[in-house]
């Protein structure tokens, strides 16, 4: 009898000093949070320990009692998800806007972004900028310049069409120029609308050399189903898809080619959109769906990600820009980059839409359902700055669309999570939420599975282990709001 209850007590003893006293020195207690892994969906009242940047440990709460001298954070009534990532952004694209934008992803919880498009000193200078304080700024992958064709499309002849690509005269300047950019340590290569096929190839060639992923635009001169073939990694914006998914898209193709051989005198943008002017309405209206089909099917068979940026594509009909919080983004932007931005919204929303403009809207959002049930991989990503959509705010209005086309709330998040890590080859490192992995996590007020929206809600952004309070946040708002 008495044996027993010393067994009792020593039992008692061991269990406490075991589960109750846990002391981690040197660490973050975030305690009783719900967990939201885009993977492993949800789970609730959870204690998660993170210690030199990363996570040390998650466990049920009521298994892992801390010692009260712990630095606990109470999660209480609050969600936990990955760092959020935006996998289309160009710093180079409006020259006052690029200084303020490490600041807004941050703030709006984007601790990943995957700039492909610009010219490399610009780019690599926020990268690096970025390295430097990587506790407090975004992790920033970068493609360089657009690799375009002649006449290149960004060529820095109009407001519109800044500077942000090189034109290619051949195949050996490919060569050349991917030389170069390894040499800068770009992340991966971004192909543009006029290489040739025979430039095309070689950047893929190359791409595979250096072990570097091809996004991009499909070349004019080629349809989708050869472009992936090729060995294109993702597509950007959809573009071009609608071609090759037409009825008619082989004599499409024939036609580009020819207005591509007689447009050349003419500049890279114009002889563009000459193009997608001809041809873009008339394969909306011969969309086929078995077609598009066996297109999809081989985009599946290669694994060519799709990175949709449904808010821009969207944005002629759905004007995301027009609802009130999203103009209060813009006085985190320059005063006269405000100003226009505001006049430019206003009277851009009282221009009529098309018959042509609904469809395109509606194809576009039901493509990416399509893809989606194709199992192809998709990765959220905006375009900002471009047409209004404020860095950091514009990749949860992204979300908010990719939902409304067909993904659930854990979808969507899984491609602004997990997706882009996977695409990056770093997922054992980054973009769910393990023991190990780096600690860029957001703890959210409301729950985005109830509600996408809600991962606007940002309580706490967690990067590389700091957190930054909501107070610290608005703090590094608000100064860009004096600047
Ligand atoms: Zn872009």
């Amino acid at each position: 009898m008495r044996y027993s209850v010393v067994l009792i007590i020593i039992s008692f003893c061991l269990f406490h000093s075991c589960t109750n006293n846990v002391m981690f020195e040197d660490a973050v207690c975030v305690q009783n949070i719900t967990i939201i892994d885009p993977i492993d969906g949800e789970s609730s009242n959870q204690t998660l320990i993170i210690k030199d940047g990363r996570i040390l440990k998650i466990a049920p709460s009521k298994e892992l009692l801390l010692d009260p001298k712990n630095n606990i954070i109470d999660g209480t009534g609050k969600f936990l998800i990955p760092g959020l990532w935006d996998a289309h952004v160009h710093f180079d694209y409006l020259e006052e806007i690029a200084p303020r934008m490490l600041d807004l992803f941050f703030c709006y919880g984007i601790t990943s972004v995957r700039d492909i498009g610009g010219r490399i000193e610009k780019v690599k200078y926020y990268k690096d900028l970025a390295l430097e304080d990587p506790k407090n700024m975004p992790r920033v992958k970068i493609a360089g310049p657009l690799l375009d064709g002649m006449p290149n499309v960004y060529d820095g002849s109009r407001p519109q069409n800044p500077p942000l690509s090189v034109g290619l005269a051949t195949v050996q300047d490919v060569d050349d120029m991917i030389e170069s950019l390894v040499t800068e340590d770009v992340d991966l290569l971004k192909a543009y609308e006029m290489l040739t096929p025979d430039q095309f190839a070689k950047v893929t060639e190359k791409a595979k050399e250096k072990g570097l992923k091809v996004t991009g635009h499909v070349p004019l001169s080629m349809d989708v189903i050869s472009a992936s073939n090729a060995g294109m990694n993702s597509m950007e914006h959809l573009r071009n898809l609608e071609l090759s998914c037409a009825s008619n898209s082989v004599e499409l193709l024939s036609q580009r080619q020819t207005l591509l051989f007689d447009g050349k005198g003419d500049t890279g943008a114009v002889l563009r959109s000459r193009i997608h002017t001809a041809q873009r309405q008339n394969a909306i209206e011969n969309y086929d769906e078995s077609v598009a089909d066996k297109v999809l099917n081989v985009l599946a068979k290669n694994d060519t990600w799709q990175i949709p940026t449904l808010a821009l594509n969207t944005a002629r009909v759905e004007k995301p820009f027009v609802k009130s919080t999203f103009q209060e983004s813009f006085k985190y932007l320059p005063v006269e980059t405000e100003k226009s931005w505001k006049e430019n919204v206003a009277s851009f929303s009282e221009l009529p839409l098309s018959e042509f403009n609904i469809n395109y809207n509606r194809w576009l959002q039901d493509m990416v359902k399509n893809i989606h049930e194709h199992e192809i991989p998709i990765m959220a990503g905006t375009d900002c700055p471009i047409f209004f959509l404020t860095p950091g705010l514009s990749l949860h209005t992204e979300l908010e669309v990719l939902v409304r086309a067909g993904l659930s709330t854990l979808e969507a998040l899984k491609t602004a999570t997990y997706n882009p890590a996977k695409y990056f080859n770093i997922e054992g490192e980054l973009g769910s939420i393990s023991e190990g992995k780096i600690a860029d996590l957001l703890i959210l007020n409301t729950n985005p599975l109830d509600n996408i929206s809600n991962t606007q809600s940002v309580n706490t952004v967690i990067k590389d282990g700091k957190l930054h309070s909501r107070e610290d946040l608005d703090r590094r708002l608000e100064a860009l709001d004096k600047m």
